[in-house]
């Protein structure tokens, strides 16, 4: 990359940026799962905008419908009044939730990141059961925000201690370190007694593949044991699916296979399938009790994300192939990281469908090996409470053959950092 250019960032930019600090190079253009700097040097892309490009750079058909909508002097912005736009984004989801998942929800536009979305979980759980406690999970990220910070397990995103958050009570998650605890019991037990100090919950927040916490996944029965202690406990059970939702598991949505059916639904990152901003809450119809106006904001209806959203859900008709083209090449990934595994003591994969890494037992090897990485043309980053995770969040799209070029970059960098 040009140093230059580089030291531009440097100077006028906050220090609170951070990939480009990993990533030290001026991107200028993409395609699929392949970006490029100024200088003409190609990565494969396996971060994928922390997930939100899973249907990698520029999908061709998407950017026709954005390039049509522009011409056609289409409007780029509406607050959250009607527009063609939104009305056929609907009429596609509508269809997604129904056929054939038979899934009756309520769509709210929230403003448009992640945060923004769990934010008004939050909010409408309280509001709807007139409680004010939270159970989230050891591990769970779901944002920056300070409702979405509470919720989010690791104390290190967090600024310090002097930042007062809502009341949100921590419990383990499935496999919390190792064998022996079930924790779903654990809190079964503690519902019921009321020595625990735990207070009724509004709501039972989880990922079913925590992203960030280290590609830890939560088990059918696990899943299903906290959807019935919700509704026994009287709690909504809001799965964020920001970034285990859109495809990245194999189904639409992450909890699809496991026959529990949430009370909300949070997504974002590639519901717009483009990367630009767009945000949902998924709600049961008799749980919408917003009055109108009550959780509003200026971006809640971004109409060009809408124009590539609406392309992106006709890739998850039940006709069209996709999501077992993701299955199975989930399977590929699955089999390539562990073989990566092979080559680093104690390493084991962990992950779901196209979700998946490597926990290599260090922040600073995972480090140095994405370091490496990126030297020889990869792009991908880590995860878990001390980073120890190599994630892989390639493109849904990727072809095979670039899949497997990126593990080979990725085998020969851990083979050669723990040589
Ligand atoms: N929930 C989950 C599961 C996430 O992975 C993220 C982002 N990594 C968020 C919420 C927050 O999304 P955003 O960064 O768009 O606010």
């Amino acid at each position: 990359a040009d140093q230059k250019e580089i030291l531009i960032f440097e100077r006028r930019e906050s220090g609170v940026r951070s990939y480009c600090r990993r990533f030290d190079c001026v991107l200028d253009t993409a395609e699929g799962s392949v970006v490029r700097d100024v200088s003409g040097r190609e990565y494969l892309d396996f971060v994928a905008g922390a997930g939100s490009l899973n249907y990698g750079h520029n999908d061709p058909d998407m950017r026709a419908a954005l390039i049509a909508h522009l011409e056609h002097g289409g409007m780029s912005h509406s607050l959250d009044l009607s527009s063609t736009a939104k009305s056929a984004f609907l009429t596609a989801f509508e269809s997604l939730l129904l056929l054939p998942r038979g899934f009756d929800y309520r769509v709210q536009f929230t403003g448009p990141t992640g945060a923004n979305a769990v934010e008004a979980a939050l909010k409408l759980a309280r509001k709807v059961t007139g409680r004010s406690n939270v159970i989230a999970f050891t591990n769970g990220f779901h944002g920056m925000s300070q409702g979405a910070l509470a919720a989010t397990g690791n104390r290190h995103h967090r600024i310090g201690p002097q930042m007062p958050l809502p009341g949100v009570t921590r419990m383990p998650y499935d496999g919390y370190q190792g064998e022996g605890v079930d924790t779903a019991d654990l809190l079964a037990r503690m519902l019921c007694d009321p020595s625990s100090g735990l207070d009724a919950p509004a709501a039972i927040l989880l990922e079913t593949v925590q992203g960030e916490g280290g590609l830890n996944v939560a088990s059918p029965g696990w899943l299903a044991r906290i959807a019935e202690l919700a509704r026994s406990s009287g709690a909504l059970l809001v799965v964020d699916d920001v970034q285990a939702g859109c495809g990245r598991t194999g189904t639409f949505f992450s909890f699809e296979p496991f026959g529990i059916v949430p009370d909300l639904v949070v997504l974002s990152k590639s519901i717009s399938g483009y990367g630009l901003p767009m945000a949902l809450l998924l709600i049961r119809p008799e749980h919408d009790v917003w009055l109108p106006g009550e959780h509003n904001g200026t971006f809640r209806g971004n109409v060009h994300a809408f124009v590539t959203a609406t392309v992106a859900l006709t890739k998850f008709w039940a006709d069209s192939g996709f999501a077992g083209d993701v299955a199975r090449r989930g399977e590929l990934l699955a089999r390539r990281l562990a073989g990566v595994a092979n080559v680093v003591p104690g390493a084991t994969v962990k992950g779901r469908g196209m979700m998946r890494g490597v926990d290599v037992g260090s922040g600073a090897l995972a480090a140095s090996i994405t370091r490496r990485c990126f030297v020889e043309g990869l792009m991908l980053e880590t995860s878990g409470p001390h980073g120890e995770v190599v994630k892989v969040l390639a493109p849904l799209t990727t072809p095979d053959d670039m899949l497997n070029d990126g593990l080979d970059i990725l085998l020969d960098a851990a083979r050669d950092v723990t040589a």
